[in-house]
């Protein structure tokens, strides 16, 4: 099987951030690098640190209160 070449034949690693939240940003930060990713809820701003070329980083976070009550609003 060929899946794990995947990401070597696009000459991509991909490093997996910890998100946190902080106020009004939720931060990325990658454990493997010095990556930050933050992401203002409230704006919507997007700051990125020390991007690298020929490194994905993905990563979410997804807060466990938006998971609650969405159709529950009585
Ligand atoms: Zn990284």
């Amino acid at each position: 099987m060929y899946q794990s070449n995947f990401c070597q034949l696009l000459a991509l690693k991909r490093h997996t951030c910890e998100a946190t939240r902080e106020g009004d940003w939720f931060i990325h930060r990658c454990p493997e690098c010095d990556y930050e990713l933050w992401d203002n809820w409230q704006t919507g701003e997007l700051k990125v640190f020390n991007a690298k070329a020929g490194i994905k980083h993905s990563g979410f976070y997804a807060p466990p209160e938006i998971e609650q009550g969405k159709e529950d609003s009585n």
